[in-house]
């Protein structure tokens, strides 16, 4: 017999499998022998006794019969034919490269092209921005193989379950080298140590298949003639054929929607969020969030998610990073961006989150009055144009990096004096490579993006007690949450309504924010464009 089981234990019990069996033999009342083997299903932590901290865990026991191992999900992808139909992928991210598995398995052949390097060069890149603050705008924290959820996080929950199969993203990550508490962890993640390989075998299965995987090639013209897009061009001028092309650039490609702009290829402005990112010892947060002064060493460290209504403007926690890292996220010279990362073992001694405000047009455009900017929107309406919100982005983050005095360092306050609005005479450790540098960021954030955190800190410091003070560092600015800028599709074809072999796919498009919800959009894509003749 096979029975769930759902089971309460402390931390220590539900890392002993004796104990686990125990407690599986008393619930089914039968003798500890009975029990022939378990696996998880489901576990989560409840830290909202005071006194204990739970976890809650689902298993399939396995009760007077053979024990037989998780079937994990095994897909074999075919090798493709030469006379394969050919779509044009452009993005190595999530998106374009679980829309390349995709195709692959239904039989297509994707020629990816992407403008950064493999994920081993780039680190390279990586380390010049952390120690010498140099940004090679080709190659980043966002743009190369992987795109920018290589070197993340590796959280891998969405709220998006409307959008596709979770569970057949989460078991093709794990096919391609995650570790099996992806598939039960309600809050999974893979952290940026593992996220390379799982990368780099995903490209290997795409080569064998017969798939085309092409770095250092920078998409800088869509080829158009009558209506529809037989290629594209790359900077170095080398040109590719297929069926339809597939855009999975990320919201980072700024260069790209404006070729899409001169190009006259409908793309519309999207409201999306902006602030800083905070980071607390993670010593503070494990005792705010488990009750104690120490946290139980069977337990990961703490993290939280914050939402508060400020003069009804959403302030929230964004991408928080439990023994994390601050990372320059920036793409080109001359701005700062920061964004968070994390080891999978999360055992750096600070808690990083991004804390953001929602931008909508009217803000960009009451900002864009106060600081004209002379030839940016050329004669149209700034409420009209469609990068006004990227301009409003571009612009926080070049201030920042004035602010900051230049290499990537970041401006930055203590959390208390921000909310009192005090210069910090001095700032925290933190882990920030390129550095911080003290400064009063009313002076640097638009005002109503400054008023709304005030408010917001206030608020989060009543929720979790400890949490508004002086021991975290407030680091701007966070700018990347999500894409500035829709490239609008079809609801049914999925394709770009002017053009019914451009597929918009992914965050940069605006139809995902984060790993797991892009990858899902890029599965859905390659179903559609697959059953579509063009
Ligand atoms: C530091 C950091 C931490 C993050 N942590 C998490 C996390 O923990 N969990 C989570 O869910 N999300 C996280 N994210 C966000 C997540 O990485 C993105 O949501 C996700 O990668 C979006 O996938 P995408 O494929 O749509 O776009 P992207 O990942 O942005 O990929 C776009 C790709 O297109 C390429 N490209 C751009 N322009 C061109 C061009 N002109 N020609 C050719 N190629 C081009 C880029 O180089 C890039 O590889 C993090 C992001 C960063 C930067």
């Amino acid at each position: 017999m096979q029975k769930e089981i759902v089971l309460k234990l402390k931390p220590a019990e539900a890392l002993d499998d004796t104990v686990i069996k125990t407690y599986l033999s008393n619930a089914s009342a039968v003798p500890f022998s009975s029990i022939t083997g378990f696996y998880k299903t489901k576990q989560s932590i409840d830290a909202r006794s005071r006194s204990q901290v739970w976890i809650n865990l689902t298993v399939r026991a396995f009760i007077n019969e053979p024990f037989v191992e998780r079937q994990a999900l095994a897909i074999h992808f075919p090798t493709l034919s030469a006379s394969a139909r050919k779509v044009i992928i452009v993005g190595a991210g999530p998106a374009g490269l679980f829309a390349a598995l995709q195709l692959i398995e239904l039989g297509i052949q994707p020629i990816i092209l992407e403008r950064g390097k493999d994920v081993r060069a780039r680190r390279r890149d990586l380390a010049a921005m952390n120690k010498a603050g140099i940004v090679n705008p080709e190659s980043n924290y966002c743009f190369g193989e992987g795109g920018a959820g290589t070197y993340s996080d590796g959280k891998l929950y969405t709220r998006s379950s409307k959008r596709g199969d979770i569970n057949r993203i989460l078991q093709l990550l794990h096919q391609f080298g995650a570790d099996e508490t992806v598939l039960y962890e309600a809050h999974p993640h893979i952290g940026t140590n593992k996220l390379p390989h799982i990368i780099t075998a995903i490209r290997q299965q795409i080569l064998d298949s017969g798939g085309q995987f092409l770095f250092e090639k920078k998409l800088s013209k869509l080829i158009l003639e009558n209506g529809h897009i037989t290629g594209v061009q790359t900077a170095d001028g080398d040109q590719f054929v297929g069926e339809a092309v597939i855009l999975a650039t990320g919201h980072s490609a700024r260069d790209v929607f404006e070729l899409l702009h001169v190009q006259s290829i409908l793309v519309e402005s999207k409201p999306f969020a902006l602030g800083v990112r905070i980071e607390h010892p993670q010593s503070l947060i494990d005792s705010i969030q488990y009750h104690c002064s120490t946290r139980d060493a069977n337990l990961p460290p703490a993290s939280y998610g914050l939402v508060e209504q400020v003069q009804e403007r959403g302030v929230f926690s964004f991408c928080m990073c439990p023994g994390g890292i601050i990372a320059p996220a920036a793409t080109n010279p001359g701005e700062v961006v920061v964004n968070g990362w994390s080891p999978s073992k999360r055992n750096n001694p600070y808690a990083n989150s991004g804390m953001v405000v929602q931008i909508m047009v009217e803000d960009a455009v009451r900002f864009f009055k106060k600081n004209p900017q002379p030839n940016l929107f050329g004669t149209t309406d700034p409420a009209k144009h469609p990068l006004l919100l990227m301009y409003f982005q571009a612009a926080i983050e070049k201030a920042c990096f004035i602010a900051g005095g230049g290499k990537l360092v970041a401006p930055a306050q203590r959390m208390a004096d921000f909310v009192n609005k005090k210069e910090s005479t001095d700032l925290p450790n933190n882990s920030y490579l390129p550095g911080i540098h003290s400064v009063a960021l009313d002076s640097v954030l638009p005002a109503f993006v400054y008023n709304s955190l005030q408010g917001g800190f206030k608020a989060f410091g009543k929720k979790m007690h400890g949490y508004l003070t002086n021991d975290a560092v407030v680091v701007a600015t966070e700018s990347r949450t999500s894409s500035p800028v829709r490239i609008p599709r079809d609801a049914v074809t999925l394709a770009h309504p002017q053009f019914p072999n451009l597929y918009p796919c992914g965050e940069g498009a605006g139809y995902a924010g984060g790993i797991v919800s892009a990858a899902m959009d890029g599965e859905k894509i390659a179903k559609t464009l697959a059953m579509t003749k063009h």
